[in-house]
């Protein structure tokens, strides 16, 4: 399931669940080196855990098209714990 959400900055998660067992799965184990998370540093490792894809609120939306699509091109990586931590925020 992936969900897109907002943080009380305006920043945006798209949620990216761990992909289930099989074939998919495995090439991913080879194929992609974790990324570290951007609040905790602890490292993310692609399609065997649950992460989120952080854009800020700008990605996507500046007048300059070159910029925008690079920009949406780029995310930074967030574990979890971490999004769900900063997703809580926004709550209260
Ligand atoms: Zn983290």
């Amino acid at each position: 399931v992936i969900i897109d959400a907002v943080d009380a900055r305006g920043r945006r998660y798209l949620e990216v669940d761990a992909f289930p067992d099989g074939p998919l799965k495995e090439a991913f184990r080879n194929l992609t080196s974790p990324d570290p998370c951007v609040e905790c540093g602890r490292e993310v490792k692609h399609a065997f855990e649950r992460y989120f894809q952080r854009n800020d609120a700008t990605d996507g939306t500046e007048a300059d098209n070159f910029h925008a699509a690079m920009s949406a091109l780029t995310y930074d990586c967030v574990c979890g714990a971490c999004g769900d931590k900063l997703l809580q925020e926004d709550a209260i």
